[in-house]
C-alpha cells in the first residue's frame, strides 16, 4: 500500500478509472492515509469501510485529503507499491452516518495541533463499540448487525424530563442575566464570569432552550468538568427544555450506550449533548452552541494519549462553525482574560448572587499566633461548635488524601518512601464499611488496618512494625490528611454526624451524587473532604467553609499554582451559605501561616479580575503562558544517565536547529520532573518556549523525527498545559 501525506500536493487525478483509489485514515501511528481500491463502492469524502490491514480487518474512514482544511502532519515513507498490490475495501458502512466535513476539519485541526496521526483522532475516538467490526456485520448474511438493532431502539431512552422542578415557575431572569443572554445570541466567544450562585447555569439552560427552539435542527453541546457534576446539572437542563432528548455522555455510559448517543448526535437526533471532555470530539452536524461550564477547571485538560484542551477546542470548534461558545467561571482562566484583554472574547458579567444574599465573608487565621492543634486552630474550634448549635452545615475542607502525608521514625528520621518512585508513600487507614469513623486515635500497632500508598504509581504495600533502617517501634505519622483531620472533629464533636468524602470513600460519579444528596437533605452535620467537593454543588445549609491547611500550594514553585489555588479558595468559599435568608452570614476560615500573601488579599476582597490582572503581569514580566506557548518534550527510562544524557543531546540539536534558522524559540533543560522515579523510571523533559506558535511547532517536528531515532526510551510530547 502506498502510503499519501495529507498535503494539498497530492495528485488529482487519483479518482480516475478503472481503478479507483480512495484515501482511507484508519486508527494506526501512521502519518498519513492509506490507499485502498474502491471496487463497486463508489465512495466518497466522510464514507466508513471496512479495509484490511496487515493481517486484521479494521474500520476506515473515506477522505479527500484536499477537502480537508487543515492537512494532518504527515511524511511521505516514499515507497510506492505497484497498483496491482493496492488492496480492496470490504464493506461499506451505509449505516454509520456519513462524517460531516466540519467534524472532519476538527479531528484534522486536533491531529496537526497535537500531532497526532490525522487516523487516531478521526477513527480513533469514535465510540470502541463502533470501531468493534463484530457489531457492523452481521452474523448472518441476511441477519440484523448489532448496530442494527442498536438503530432500531427508540430515542426514548435518552435522558427526558424527569424533574419535578418546573421552568415556568422560576423565578425571572435578573437584568445581567439577560444582557448575557441577549449578547449570546450572536456568535463568537463569550465569557460567562460570575461568582458561584449568580445565575450562571440558569443562563446556560435559558441559551440552551432559545437556541433549540428557534429551528427544529440546531444542536447544543454542554461541558462539565467532572461526571459527579453532571447528574444535578441534567436534571436543570431536563427541566428547561421538558421533551427534548439529551445525551450524557461521560466515562462511566457504557460502551454500547456511548455508540449509541453518538449515533444518535451525528444524525442530529440529540438536540443537547451533556458531557465531560470527551464530549468535545462529539459528531454534531447542526451544532450551534457550545457551553464549558467552569472553563478554568484543569479536568478540561486530557492527560493521556491526544493531550487536548477540551476548552480550547470548544473554542476553535465555534469559531470553525460560526457558532457562539460560552465559557463560564467564577474564576476564568488567565489564557481566558488574556483573550479578553486582546479583545478576541466578550466579557458578560453576573456580579451578584441571584438570590440576593450578600456573599460569605472570607477571614484569615493566622496560624502562627492560633496554631491548628491536630488541624484546627482554637478559632476554627469555636466556630464550628457556634454552628453545630444553630443546626446549620459545616464543611471542612484539606485537599490531601489519606491519613498522613508520610510515615516516620522517631529515632533516626526514616520516611516511608514508593519503592519505584522517588515520593514519599501516604498512610491511609483502609476503612471498614461496618464501623463507624473511627474517632480518637485508633491504634497503628493493628498493621492490617493501614497501608501505606504511592500517590503516583499507586504502589501499596504493608505498614512495617519497625523502622527498617533502625529497627525502633517508634514509627509515628507526620502530617495531616483528610482521614486523620476526620479523627480529630469526630474526638471533638462526638455528637456530631460527620461524612468524609474523597477518592477513597467516593470511586464513581453516581456514589459522589448520592453523598451529596444526604447532604443536601441535612443527614450530616459536618463534611470533610478534598477538592471533589469544591466543585458547583448547591449546599443550601453551609454555614461555614473552614479550609484546613493551603499552604503547601501557596509555596508550590510551579507558576500556575497560585491560579489554580486561587480559584480552589473562591470554589470552596462559594459552597458557604447559598440560600441562607436570615441570620448571619456565611463564613469562610482560612487557616495559614502566610497571612500577608498577595493571594489572600484579593481573595478577602473576593477581586478576581485584580488577581488576574496581577497574575498576569508577572507571567507578563517572566515570558510565561499565556504570554508565550509552551511545549514540553518528556522521557522516562530506567536509567537516569542515559536519559539525562539523551535529552541534553536532544536540546543541543534543537537550539542547534533553531539558532540555524533564526526561529524565534529558547529550549530549556533537562531537569528532572517531579517526582523524579515514577514506577522504577527516571523522568526528565525539556521545555520549549516561544512568542510564535508556528516557530515552535517547526521545531517539534525537528524534536519528533529525533525522538523516534530513540524508542528505547518512553516518549511524551506535551502542549500548553506543560508542568514543572
Ligand atoms: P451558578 O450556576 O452561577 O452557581 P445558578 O444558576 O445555580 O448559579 O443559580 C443559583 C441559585 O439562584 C439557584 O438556586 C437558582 O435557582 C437561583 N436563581 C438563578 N437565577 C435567578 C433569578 N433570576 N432570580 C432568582 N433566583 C435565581
Ligand atoms: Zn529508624
Ligand atoms: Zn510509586
Amino acid at each position: 500500500m502506498a502510503r499519501n501525506s495529507l498535503g494539498p500536493e497530492l495528485p488529482t487525478e487519483l479518482s480516475t478509472s478503472p481503478a479507483r483509489i480512495v484515501s482511507v485514515a484508519v486508527d494506526a501511528p501512521l502519518p498519513g492515509v492509506l490507499d485502498y481500491r474502491d471496487g463497486e463502492f463508489s465512495l466518497s469524502h466522510g464514507d466508513w469501510v471496512e479495509v484490511p490491514l496487515g493481517r486484521r480487518r479494521v474500520l476506515g474512514l473515506v477522505v479527500d485529503p484536499r477537502r480537508l482544511d487543515h492537512p494532518a502532519a504527515g511524511q511521505d515513507d516514499g515507497k510506492e507499491i505497484p497498483l496491482d498490490r493496492v488492496k480492496s475495501v470490504i464493506n461499506h458502512f451505509s449505516k454509520l452516518p456519513v462524517a460531516d466535513p466540519k467534524w472532519l476539519g476538527l479531528a484534522s485541526f486536533a491531529a496537526r495541533y497535537y500531532r497526532k496521526p490525522f487516523g487516531q483522532i478521526a477513527v480513533g475516538l469514535v465510540p470502541k463499540w463502533l470501531r468493534d467490526l463484530k457489531n457492523l456485520i452481521p452474523k448472518k448474511e441476511s441477519g440484523p448487525s448489532n448496530l442494527d438493532r442498536l438503530l432500531s431502539q427508540s430515542v426514548s431512552r435518552l435522558a427526558q424530563a424527569a424533574s419535578d422542578q418546573n421552568s415556568a415557575t422560576d423565578s425571572r431572569l435578573n437584568a445581567e442575566q439577560l444582557l448575557a443572554l441577549d449578547a449570546m445570541d450572536r456568535p463568537g466567544v463569550h465569557v460567562l464570569h460570575g461568582v458561584t450562585g449568580s445565575g450562571k447555569t440558569r443562563v446556560y439552560t435559558e441559551a440552551a432552550r432559545r437556541c433549540i427552539t428557534s429551528s427544529p435542527q440546531k444542536q447544543v453541546l454542554v461541558m462539565v468538568p467532572e461526571i459527579g457534576l453532571t447528574p444535578q446539572l441534567v436534571s436543570r437542563f431536563a427541566a428547561a427544555l421538558p421533551g427534548i432528548e439529551i445525551a450524557v455522555l461521560h466515562s462511566e455510559v457504557s460502551e454500547r450506550e456511548r455508540a449509541r448517543l453518538w449515533l444518535l448526535a451525528a444524525s442530529g437526533q440529540a438536540r443537547l449533548v451533556i458531557g465531560t471532555r470527551l464530549s468535545i470530539m462529539t459528531p454534531m452536524p447542526y451544532l450551534a452552541l457550545l457551553i464549558v461550564d467552569e472553563e478554568h477547571d484543569h479536568s478540561y485538560k486530557q492527560q493521556e494519549g491526544m493531550r487536548y484542551s477540551a476548552r480550547d477546542l470548544a473554542v476553535w470548534r465555534a469559531q470553525q462553525l460560526g457558532a457562539t461558545a460560552v465559557l463560564g467561571s467564577a474564576t476564568p482562566a488567565m489564557e481566558t482574560w488574556a483573550q479578553l484583554d486582546k479583545k478576541k472574547y466578550q466579557l458578560l458579567s453576573l456580579p451578584y448572587r441571584a438570590t440576593g444574599e450578600p456573599p460569605a465573608a472570607i477571614e484569615l487565621i493566622d496560624t502562627l499566633k492560633d496554631p491548628a492543634r491536630e488541624g484546627l486552630s482554637l478559632l476554627s474550634r469555636q466556630a464550628i461548635a457556634q454552628v453545630l448549635e444553630q443546626s446549620g452545615q459545616v464543611l471542612v475542607f484539606l485537599n490531601r488524601r489519606g491519613y498522613a502525608p508520610v510515615l516516620s521514625c522517631s529515632s533516626c528520621g526514616w520516611a516511608s518512601q514508593c519503592a519505584a518512585c522517588s515520593i514519599a508513600t501516604v498512610l491511609h487507614r483502609i476503612d471498614k464499611k461496618s464501623e463507624s469513623s473511627g474517632a480518637g486515635s485508633a491504634g497503628l500497632s493493628i498493621a492490617s488496618k493501614w497501608r501505606l500508598q504511592c500517590h503516583h504509581c499507586g504502589a501499596e504495600s504493608a505498614v512495617p512494625k519497625f523502622c527498617p533502617d533502625c529497627g525502633d517501634t517508634d514509627l509515628s505519622p507526620i502530617g495531616r490528611g483528610v482521614q486523620r483531620l476526620e479523627d480529630t472533629l469526630a474526638a471533638e464533636f462526638p455528637g456530631a454526624r460527620i461524612l468524609r468524602i474523597d477518592r477513597d470513600t467516593v470511586k464513581q460519579g453516581k456514589a459522589l451524587a448520592a453523598e451529596i444528596e444526604k447532604i443536601q437533605r441535612h443527614e450530616v452535620d459536618i463534611v470533610v473532604g478534598t477538592q471533589m467537593l469544591a466543585k458547583g454543588h448547591d449546599f443550601a445549609r453551609m454555614r461555614l467553609v473552614i479550609v484546613a491547611d493551603a499552604d503547601t500550594q501557596l509555596v508550590n514553585p510551579d507558576f500556575r499554582a497560585p491560579e489554580r489555588l486561587f480559584s480552589t479558595l473562591v470554589q470552596v468559599a462559594g459552597r458557604a451559605g447559598r440560600h441562607e435568608q436570615s441570620g448571619a452570614a456565611a463564613r469562610v476560615l482560612i487557616q495559614t501561616r502566610y497571612p500577608q500573601h498577595r493571594l489572600y488579599r484579593f481573595l478577602l476582597q473576593q477581586d478576581v479580575a485584580g488577581f488576574a490582572r496581577a497574575e498576569l503581569a508577572d507571567r507578563k514580566a517572566a515570558s510565561l503562558p499565556p504570554f508565550s506557548y509552551m511545549a514540553a518534550v518528556r522521557a522516562a527510562y530506567r536509567d537516569e544517565t542515559k536519559t539525562r544524557r539523551l535529552l541534553h543531546s536532544l536540546r543541543n540539536e534543537l537550539q542547534q536547529f533553531a539558532a540555524q534558522h533564526s526561529w524565534p524559540v529558547t529550549v530549556y533543560g533537562p531537569v528532572a520532573r517531579y517526582p523524579e522515579m515514577q514506577a522504577g523510571k527516571w523522568r526528565g523533559q525539556i521545555i520549549l518556549e516561544s512568542e510564535s506558535r508556528p516557530a515552535l511547532h517547526q521545531l517539534l517536528a525537528v524534536a519528533e523525527q529525533w525522538m523516534a531515532q530513540h524508542r528505547e526510551l518512553d516518549w511524551q510530547l506535551v502542549l500548553d498545559s506543560v508542568e514543572f
